[in-house]
């Protein structure tokens, strides 16, 4: 007797997805197609844990469904062409990924895959744990049945992650770094057979042949993920981390630093200027040396940006001591002007006693950027030289608001004249005469 099929318990998405999702099944049936729920969703759904992507999967023409669906759900659409995939965004902000059933094949290891249509099946198997190779049908005859051709199931309730073949890891060695990032997340154990491939990928340097975006992208997603310091563990106890990234110390205090620069993160807003990722890669890199920082650097072809925060991890230390010596905030400047953000922030997270902390902090929110009111202008209208000697004027002036010495331009006009009292006369100023 054939085995009756599972369902998978959708009253746990929000009823309005599960709208969505009887649309869609209805929308393909119409075009004589199938659509499917699949990847993190599938595997979260069936674990009871929080997700929020939707990707289908589509038998057939991928960007035709996705522009009906489009049409049929007033939204938006974006399509890749180059990989088959569309993006449809709701007027809600949902965000449907709409995919088209495909294998992939590699031509050389850690390359880019080429695509080619598929049915659902030969879409399964082409991913990269049984956990993630499980689909619920959407159609409205089949709502919700499970499609679970390689045991995905099984390995939830184990709580351990299987590659769906031998070669996996060498036709995509990112999947490694995607497996850490699961395996702390879910907290899952690796299989058997999976533990033995991922040694022999490692001991073939597996990830020589990843190109340094590929390898950053997945690199800052674990940094990414709510406990960084639990992937990057895994990837240590894995033996994985001296050939991806020599110098990063996943152990000691991170969870603790990482906790707090998640803290921060979140209290700053993230704008063009920073990167919270450079941030945590920095923490990642603390304890590293200069030659194991630019090696990474170059192994992840870090933007010229995030190089230069990364060389500061050497000088965390002497730099929250700094900060942590500083009594005023005028002295909290002078130890962090001019840095990035980035190395800031980190400073921040290294320092200690609460008060220092609390300096730290406001010095951050609201002194790092102060302007005096007086311009370069406004001081050679007053009598002062143009050239160099503006410099430690304006500078003086800056930490005179941060320490609430001035406030306002009257302030600071009386500021200047008594600290800079015989104001050097501008050579070309007619008035010298
Ligand atoms: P997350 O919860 O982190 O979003 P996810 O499982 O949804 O996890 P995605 O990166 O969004 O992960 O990918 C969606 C699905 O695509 C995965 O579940 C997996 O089936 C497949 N996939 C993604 N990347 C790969 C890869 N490198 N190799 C094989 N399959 C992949």
């Amino acid at each position: 007797m054939a085995e009756a099929p599972v369902t998978a318990d959708l009253s746990r998405l929000p009823a309005d997805t599960v709208t969505l999702l009887r649309r869609l099944g209805a929308l393909a049936r119409e075009r004589g197609t199938d659509v499917y729920l699949v990847g993190g969703l599938v595997r979260d759904l069936l674990l009871d844990v929080g997700s929020v992507d939707l990707d289908v999967a589509v038998v057939g023409d991928g960007p035709a469904f996705a522009r009906r669906a489009s049409e049929a759900l007033g939204g938006t659409l974006v399509v890749h062409e180059r990989f088959m995939t569309s993006t449809v965004t709701l007027e809600d902000h949902t965000l449907i990924d709409v995919a088209t059933a495909r294998t992939e094949t590699y031509e050389r290891s850690g390359a880019l895959p080429r695509v080619k249509p598929a049915p659902i099946d030969a879409d399964l198997r082409r991913r990269d744990f049984t956990v993630n190779a499980m689909a619920l049908q959407l159609a409205p005859a089949a709502f919700g049945v499970l499609l679970d051709p390689f045991g995905g199931a099984a390995d939830l309730a184990a709580r351990r992650l299987r590659i769906l073949h031998d070669r996996s890891f060498l036709d995509d060695p990112t999947r490694i770094l995607r497996m850490a990032r699961f395996a702390a997340r879910l907290e899952f154990g690796l299989e058997d057979g999976t533990a033995a491939r991922l040694a022999e990928a490692l001991e073939g340097r597996a990830f020589e042949f990843v190109s340094g975006d590929r390898l950053r992208e997945e690199i800052y997603l674990g940094l990414n993920e709510l406990e960084p310091a639990a992937v990057f563990g895994r990837l240590e106890a894995w033996g994985a981390l001296d050939t991806l990234l020599p110098g990063a110390s996943p152990g000691g205090d991170l969870a603790e630093l990482e906790e707090l620069a998640g803290r921060l993160i979140a209290l700053c807003e993230k704008g063009a200027t920073w990167d919270p990722s450079a941030l945590r890669l920095l923490l990642l890199m603390r304890s590293a040396l200069p030659p194991a920082l630019d090696a990474a650097a170059r192994k992840l072809n870090l933007p010229p940006s995030s190089r230069e925060v990364l060389k500061y991890a050497p000088r965390l230390p002497e730099l929250a001591r700094a900060a942590e010596a500083a009594e005023k905030l005028s002295n909290v400047h002078k130890v962090l002007r001019g840095m990035p953000l980035e190395v800031q922030l980190a400073v921040l997270v290294f320092v200690g006693p609460p008060e220092a902390r609390e300096r730290v902090f406001t010095y951050l929110r609201g002194g790092r950027g102060l302007a005096p009111e007086l311009t370069g202008d406004d001081l050679q209208a007053m009598g002062y030289a143009q050239g160099p000697g503006l410099k430690p004027i304006l500078e003086g002036l800056v930490e005179a608001r941060l320490d609430g010495a001035v406030h306002n331009r009257r302030d600071e006009e009386r500021w200047v004249r008594e600290h800079f009292p015989r104001p050097p006369l501008a050579p070309s100023d007619p008035s010298a005469n």
